[in-house]
């Protein structure tokens, strides 16, 4: 027998059509949006995304989740978004990581310069070299020659293959000539809580989350990793000042989006991550944690994308140099 639609439910299929016509119309974003952060909660990483969403929520009307999805240097979080619907819902956080795991990792399931639309640059953050409050070197120059008398027994604590904690580390380790055992967490939220409980020796970790242990006094500070001194924390000396010229290792962070994702969705959360450095609430905060917001030409997508494409081609000739990276 044919079927015949009734009356009844050819205005409801109606309805229902014009409704989800009118809904799409009223444009993005018409529910919450996922920020993928690549790193656990509680590490800087995670401070600048729930910042920036705070702001970004109200700006938006929307609500932005922040997603800790962790693993593997950040890598699993960055591959979960390249294959994630490119429906505007879906956003990544992420840092030097971006550029650094091409290198790193032999089979990495995305690539990060075709597999990605661009939204901004966000901040640029500074490190600085931790140890646990009760490692017996007070300073730098004692650091050094604890270092070189008990490196069997000194361990450092990273947030994996991938991490700038462990690129920072690497580097030190390079430049001081010691071999240190290194160990790895899923992000420098967890690493830190090791250091603080003196489960850890060393850790070099940004600004964003070290700043308040730093000023709280629990935890003891080597050197920042620019090659000046920061305004936030003036009476820390550099690396470079102390024995290493020219070391230096900035956090820089990008927002990527899967590839495919509707322009109308970039371009306003472009703006709203804008608005949010811009917030009273969130500026200042970002500022006083030592994160530098980084010039108005790096916050475009075209500003990102060549920044990451240079990166990417910076770090390979370094990481092959350093066969130990891939440890
Ligand atoms: N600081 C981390 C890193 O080493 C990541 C994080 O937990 O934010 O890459």
């Amino acid at each position: 027998m044919p079927f015949h639609r009734s009356p009844l439910r050819t205005l409801t299929a109606l309805g229902a059509a014009l409704f989800t016509t009118l809904a799409g119309a009223q444009g993005w974003p018409s529910k919450p949006i996922t920020l993928v952060v690549p790193f656990a909660a509680g590490g800087p990483t995670d401070v600048v995304a729930r910042l920036l969403g705070g702001a970004m929520t109200t700006s938006l009307k929307q609500t932005v989740v922040i997603e800790n999805k962790t693993g593997a240097g950040g890598t699993i979080a960055a591959g979960a978004v390249a294959r994630a619907a490119p429906d505007g819902y879906t956003f990544l956080i992420h840092h030097n990581g971006m550029g650094t795991a091409p290198s790193l990792y032999r089979k990495l399931t995305y690539n990060p310069l075709t597999d990605f639309e661009y939204v901004t640059q966000v901040v640029d953050v500074p490190m600085t070299l931790l140890g646990r409050k009760d490692l017996p070197a007070k300073d730098f120059k004692e650091l050094l020659a604890y270092l070189k008398a008990n490196a069997a027994k000194v361990n450092l604590a990273h947030a994996g293959l991938g991490a700038v904690s462990h690129l920072c580390g690497m580097l030190f380790r390079q430049a001081i000539g010691v071999e240190l055992t290194t160990v790895p967490y899923q992000g420098t939220g967890p690493a830190m809580n090791a250091l603080l409980a003196g489960q850890v020796d060393l850790l070099c970790d940004q600004t964003t989350q070290t700043t308040q242990h730093i000023k709280a006094g629990s935890v003891k500070l080597y050197g920042v990793t620019t090659l000046q001194r920061l305004k936030t924390l003036p009476d820390a000396p550099t690396l470079a000042e102390q024995g290493l010229p020219g070391f230096q290792v900035v956090v820089w962070h990008g927002i990527y989006a899967p590839k495919g994702t509707p322009k109308e969705a970039l371009d306003k959360f472009g703006a709203a991550i804008k608005a949010a450095l811009k917030d009273p609430a969130v500026g200042p905060k970002l500022a006083e944690l030592g994160a530098i917001t980084v010039s108005d030409d790096k916050l475009t997508p075209a500003g990102l994308q060549t920044w990451l494409q240079a990166e990417t081609q910076r770090y390979a000739p370094v990481i092959k140099a350093a066969g130990q990276f891939a440890d």
